[in-house]
Formats: structure tokens, sequence, C-alpha cells
């Protein structure tokens, strides 16, 4: 259990120049996972009604990946790598250059994911795989105001939720970021009453 610190930033790599490749930034971010949703929009070659059934499956079937990659990769039981992929993020949760994925693990994981879904789906893996980008992008845009913004009225449950993952006494709940939803179905939901 890491103890959470209120300011600073981590070291992932010894190395500097590796070291750069751990941060990013919001515009960063949107080039890189924007730039994949324009491509794998361009690759596709299926009609518009079909197109749009797939994206919107793509962007349901993401939220249930972000709890599965949340409870079970980013909190693996491995320490070391534990803390590079996402300790560092529970140790300093307020420093905003490592809230996003770097592009460069980034394109890497999602490579890996379009061509699993590429044996099943074929071509219907190119909307169906915008779906799951933009899906991540709502994520991760979700996440980094949680951390960075003071809770928006109607959404101060997403606020709640979060920070109890983010509290060391809790962090085996809410894994689900932009919903709770997966949390309710799994029965990984925090007691009410905490903080
Ligand atoms: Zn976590
Ligand atoms: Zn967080």
């Amino acid at each position: 259990m890491v103890k959470v610190k209120k300011e600073g930033s981590g070291q992932v790599f010894k190395n500097q120049t590796l070291e750069i490749f751990t941060r990013t930034n919001p515009m960063l971010h949107i080039i890189t996972y924007g730039g994949a949703i324009l491509f794998f929009l361009y690759l596709n070659s299926i009609d518009v009604k079909n197109s749009i059934l797939f994206f919107l499956s793509g962007m349901f079937v993401w939220t249930l990946m972000e709890y599965i990659l949340h409870r079970y990769i980013f909190h693996i039981k491995y320490p070391k790598f534990q803390y590079m992929i996402h300790g560092i993020h529970h140790e300093f949760p307020r420093d905003k250059e490592r809230l996003l994925m770097p592009p460069v693990p980034g394109i890497i994981l999602l490579s890996i994911i379009f061509c699993l879904y590429y044996l099943v789906l074929r071509k219907y893996t190119f909307p169906f795989m915008a779906g799951v980008v933009f899906g991540y992008m709502l994520y991760t845009f979700v996440h980094y105001i949680i951390h960075a913004w003071k809770p928006i009225s109607g959404f101060k449950y997403l606020w709640t939720h979060h920070h109890k993952h983010h509290n060391p006494a809790l962090e085996n709940t809410s894994f689900g970021v932009s919903s709770p939803l997966w949390d309710y179905i799994f029965g990984t939901m925090p007691p009410k009453s905490s903080k």
C-alpha cells in the first residue's frame, strides 16, 4: 500500500530520456487517440447504419474493458511493474502529467487490442475500435478532470466514487472511473459510509 503524497512527482526510470516517455498532456493525448479514431474511420468500409451500431457497441464494451484493465492489470500483484504503470498515480494523484496514458505504451496496447478484436470482428473491427478509443478518451478525460477540477454539478458521484478508490484502505473497490456500473455488477462498490 503506497503512502499518498499531495505534491510532487514520482520517477519511473533512472534514464532521463526514457522518463520523458512516461509523461504526457491533454493536447498530445487528443492528437494521438483522436488520430487513431480518424484512422479507423478512414479504413472503415461498412455501411453507415452498421458503422454507428458497431461504434456504439465499442463505446459500451470499453466501459467493461476499463473495469477489467483497472482491476486486474493496473492493480496486478507484481509490485515493481504495478508501480510503473499505475502505482505511481496512486502515490502522486495530483501529478497532472501522469493522469493520461503516454502515447508510446498507448499505441502498443491499442495495436494489440485491435489485433485481438480483428480475429473475431474482421471488417467490423474498424468502427468498433473507433468506438472503443472514443470511450477510452472519454474515460481518460473524466479521470483527468476528477483529479484536476472541482466536482461538476450533477456528476459529483463520479468524484466521490473515484476518490474512494484513492483511499488506500478502499483500493480494492471503485474500479470503474467513467461510471460505477461494473462495480455494481461485480460487487466492488465501496461502503456507502466511507470517505
Ligand atoms: Zn487504481
Ligand atoms: Zn485516479
